[in-house]
């Protein structure tokens, strides 16, 4: 957890001129500078690609988050009245402009992570898929739904979906483009309100985004951005919001959900991981080296469900470990705005301090590497080799830890049962991977303790079916995103059952004794009645 109230990079404290010309113009950063909300005072934020301004942004205080709910629940009140089809349009609208406008986007979120373009692509890529699933999807999902009744034929019972006001959104800085808009959009389309606390390292490309759903018909203020210190304004969001969507570490989410518990508001938390990557002995080699890459470095590892641990069966492992070696050695590891590389850098010096920590920690303790391992200034301030290791122990800080960069440790394993009972051993359960012959990678997939596991894929397969929730087992999560959890946990659910005829009492005249000899028979009929909405 990180008190991120100082907005620049340790490394680059000073302004400097910038190295390369601004991807964004002033007139665009002006426009998204406007949608924060007011604060007391400015403070200036910087790019880690070379320590130089991007713009200063308004810091609020608790008080200017009162004000920032209060507008948009003001706005609320009217957007909770809008149909289905009204809201749709508008977040249709959105998808087309997301990507008619990806070039900007891709800039502000390289500018202001330093990640390659490809993974900034995914950003994109997720807004998009996200934005046409619940706009489609969400009157389906929260339409009115009939239920069994307490009694047939005279008991009409029927749920409700409520939106539950404003929700407050605390979000990282490793997907500041999808994961607040991605978490925004179902609770946009389940007719609630905003207030969003972006990390401060990265607000801007929530602005960016948050500019192009205005210019798609979103009403003005339903959707507020305060910007400052996390703990502080952490604390306001909780104290003010209906429901809490937070997005970070298990350690700051115990802190959210204790605040939560506080108030007895409803939250959902997507927390850390220590992902597994599982190679079985009769996994299609040539796909799982290039699968084990992408899961292991996309973002420089800087993601939540990357893998870190790989355990390969002793089968496999003198073909598929030589293999993965090579091809990791021929990582392209630059950062420029385009596509001509692989593998950008770490977004701040803290960063890279902890992954340099677990590096040398485990180089102290008898680790081997096989690749990688070093920073690289020459490249980019924050610049790091993807990096694979053997000889891993348990006393090695990032054999339990996450170590939320591009470090991967490989074990040999002998079993099947082996592979499970390792994969199994961390009190993380946020995302697994296994490869090998499908029903065989499907019977070790059930057995893997996380929320998503992907069957002969890294994480994409999951994440990117949008249909099917996705979160954290053990202290990985709390609540799902994606499917019509990620969109029914935004609303309040209300039973209403109607009584036709008799009401659920001995009719007049009949007596207790009389009532409970028929309830009785009726209830041993109802056991061969089957199960029907
Ligand atoms: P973090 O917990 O330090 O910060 C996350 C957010 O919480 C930031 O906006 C921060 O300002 C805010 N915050 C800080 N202290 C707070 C407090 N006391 N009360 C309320 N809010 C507070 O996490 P981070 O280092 O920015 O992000 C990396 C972590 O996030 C990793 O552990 C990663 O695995 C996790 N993550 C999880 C998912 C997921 O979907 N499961 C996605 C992305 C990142």
């Amino acid at each position: 957890m990180r008190d991120d109230s100082p907005m620049v990079p340790t490394a680059t404290k000073q302004k400097k001129k910038p190295t390369r010309p601004r991807p964004v113009s002033e007139a665009q950063i002006g426009a998204w500078t406007e949608l924060v909300a007011p604060g007391s005072a400015t403070q200036d934020h910087f790019s880690p690609l070379d320590g130089s301004l991007i713009a200063s942004l308004p810091q609020a205080l608790p008080a200017d988050v009162e004000v920032a709910f209060s507008r948009a629940r003001t706005t609320a009140e009217e957007w909770k009245a809008t149909s289905f089809a009204h809201r749709k349009a508008i977040i249709m609208r959105f998808h087309d402009l997301v990507l008619d406008n990806q070039k900007t986007l891709l800039d502000v979120v390289q500018w202001e992570t330093g990640k390659s373009r490809a993974s900034a692509f995914d950003e994109v890529a997720d807004i998009a898929l996200t934005a046409r699933y619940y706009a489609t999807s969400a009157e389906a999902h929260l339409r009115p739904q009939k239920r069994q009744g307490a009694l047939p034929f005279v008991t009409q019972a029927r749920v409700h979906f409520h939106p539950k006001g404003v929700v407050g959104m605390i979000t990282p800085w490793n997907y500041p483009l999808t994961l607040p808009l991605s978490d925004a959009i179902p609770a946009l389309m389940a007719g609630n309100g905003i207030v969003l606390k972006p990390d401060a390292q990265t607000p801007f490309s929530a602005l960016s985004a948050l500019h192009l759903l205005y210019e798609a018909g979103l009403p003005e203020g339903l959707f507020q951005v305060v910007v400052g210190d996390g703990p502080t304004l952490g604390s306001a969001i909780i104290n003010n919001a209906n429901f809490v969507m937070f997005t970070g570490s298990t350690e700051t989410g115990k802190i959210v959900a204790e605040q939560c518990g506080r108030r007895l508001i409803g939250f959902s938390a997507e927390l850390g991981g220590k992902n597994p990557m599982i190679v079985l002995d009769d996994a299609p080699l040539e796909r799982a080296v290039q699968g084990a890459i992408t899961a292991s470095f996309s973002n420089a590892g800087q993601l939540c469900m990357s893998i870190e641990r790989m355990y390969i069966q002793d089968g496999i492992w003198d073909e598929f470990v030589p293999r993965l070696t090579a091809e990791v050695e021929k990582l392209r590891l630059r950062s420029a705005f385009d596509f001509s590389y692989d593998v950008g850098a770490l977004i701040s010096q803290e960063q890279l301090d902890k992954v340099q920590a677990h590096m040398d920690d485990a180089r102290d303790h008898g680790a081997s590497v096989l690749a990688g391992g070093r920073h690289r200034p020459d490249i980019a301030p924050f610049a790091f080799e993807p990096t694979l290791l053997t000889n891993v122990s348990d006393d090695m800080l990032l054999c339990r830890r996450e170590t939320f960069g591009p470090v991967v440790a490989l074990y040999r394993v002998q079993s099947d049962d082996e592979a499970i009972r390792l994969a199994n051993d961390t009190t993380y359960g946020l995302n697994a991977s296994v490869w090998g012959s499908k029903t065989r990678a499907e019977s070790v997939a059930a057995q893997i303790q996380a929320g998503s596991v992907n069957v002969n894929e890294g994480f994409t397969a999951s994440w990117a079916s949008t249909d099917a929730p996705m979160g954290g087992f053990k202290e990985s999560g709390v609540g799902r995103r994606h499917g019509r959890e990620g969109i029914q946990k935004y609303t309040d659910i209300q039973t209403i059952a109607t009584q036709s005829g008799m009401n659920v009492a001995p009719p007049p005249g009949m007596s207790a004794e009389r009532f409970v000899s028929t309830m009785t028979r009726g209830l041993r009929l109802m056991k061969y009645l089957p199960f029907r909405k």
